[in-house]
């Protein structure tokens, strides 16, 4: 069994308050009715226990939206290149408040970032990090985490995990090694160490939370038919309406393609590593002139193709965690659940 403190509103408070004078913190953030994970320095600053799913996911915080990668100066002898002013690296630092997809989607960048070449300062952000997760007390109208490949109410994806149980008891339960140390350095607070009955009402919770779903899919059937349908016609009304604005990709929390750009004023300038998305007209645009997905169809085929069938076969894990970030911002409504199923019929 792990490590399971039994705790109230005022304790859990005085757990936070503790986490957030001692470490480097981030929380969700409210502003304008919407939730982003922003550096805390006060509890009143932030909600981890927000019911509403975060807008922008925790990704940013392992991968920035965008980043300076280098400096370069040029003179009549040639280019310098310089290290950037900025520190890419955190420091040991908490999150808190993370939903449970969110901190799958992680789990599912790490197959990427760690493939052919080892991102470095996403491995030590990875690394530095202690994830507290605030299990979801019922699935929002665009939530489908529970239909995927992942076991969510056993997932190791967060260190320690908060859950308000049915009794009206609040749980804190390590997941990790990393959360059990965590826990015993930094719950000074709680003096009610939890029993098997806890590990009981823990379970009762997720029952709960599981019956709460409206959107539920087969994903090894949608999976398996997926796999046979490159060529069909259905991608075409499924993606008409798309704007490619490309939100769906900068919000998602396993999404991970970026562009590199120079910004150069006279002699002297910047590299930028930037998000960028797969549902961009000139994503696949080929120096000499070529777009082999000119049609906003086959970029959709490829963004629903590579979430439920392509980064499976590569990684074992499915790239898409069934958070509803994208559903919930896309300016015309268009939900990967929809696609995915539509075309699966
Ligand atoms: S958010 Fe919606 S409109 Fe924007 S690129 Fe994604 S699917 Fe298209
Ligand atoms: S594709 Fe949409 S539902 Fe799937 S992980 Fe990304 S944002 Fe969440």
């Amino acid at each position: 069994m792990n490590l399971i403190f039994e705790t109230d509103k005022a304790g859990l408070q005085k757990f936070y308050e503790e986490i957030i004078a001692k470490f480097e913190t981030y929380a969700p953030v409210e502003k304008f009715e919407k939730f982003d994970y922003k550096r805390v320095s006060k509890l009143e600053e932030c909600n981890p226990d927000s019911p509403i799913p975060s807008t922008m996911s925790v990704k940013p915080l392992f991968f920035p939206k965008t980043a300076k990668v280098m400096k370069f100066q040029e003179d009549s002898s040639g280019t310098t290149v310089s290290e950037t002013d900025e520190d890419p690296l955190a420091g040991k630092r908490v999150i808190l408040g993370v939903k449970h997809c969110d901190a799958r989607g992680l789990q599912v960048l790490d197959e990427v970032y760690k493939w052919d070449y080892i991102d470095t300062d996403y491995k030590k952000r990875r690394e530095n990090t202690i994830i507290l997760s605030t299990r979801c007390d019922k699935a929002g109208t665009q939530c489908f985490c529970t239909s995927l490949d992942y076991d969510v109410e056993n997932s190791d994806a967060h260190d320690v995990r908060i859950v308000n149980g049915l009794d009206g008891k609040i749980y804190i339960q390590s997941v990790t090694e990393k959360g059990e140390n965590f826990l015993k350095e930094n719950s000074s607070q709680q003096s009610v160490v939890g029993s098997q009955q806890s590990v009981e009402e823990i379970k009762k919770h997720y029952k709960s939370f599981e019956s709460s779903f409206r959107l539920k899919m087969n994903y090894k059937e949608v999976n398996e038919k997926l796999q046979k349908l490159f060529d069909s016609p259905e991608f075409d009304p499924v993606s008409s309406n798309c704007i490619s604005c490309n939100t769906c990709a900068f919000i998602c929390p396993t999404c991970h393609c970026f562009k590199i750009s120079d910004e150069k004023i006279k002699d002297t300038g910047v590299r930028y590593k930037s998000y960028d998305s797969c549902n961009n007209g000139y994503f696949t645009l080929m120096a000499g002139g070529h777009n082999p997905r000119p049609a906003k169809y086959r970029r959709w085929r490829q963004r629903a193709m590579h979430k439920f069938v392509y980064y499976k076969e590569r990684f074992g894990v499915n790239l898409c965690v069934g958070c509803g970030h994208c559903a919930i911002s896309c300016p015309v409504n268009i939900s990967i659940f929809d696609v995915v199923n539509q075309v699966a019929k």
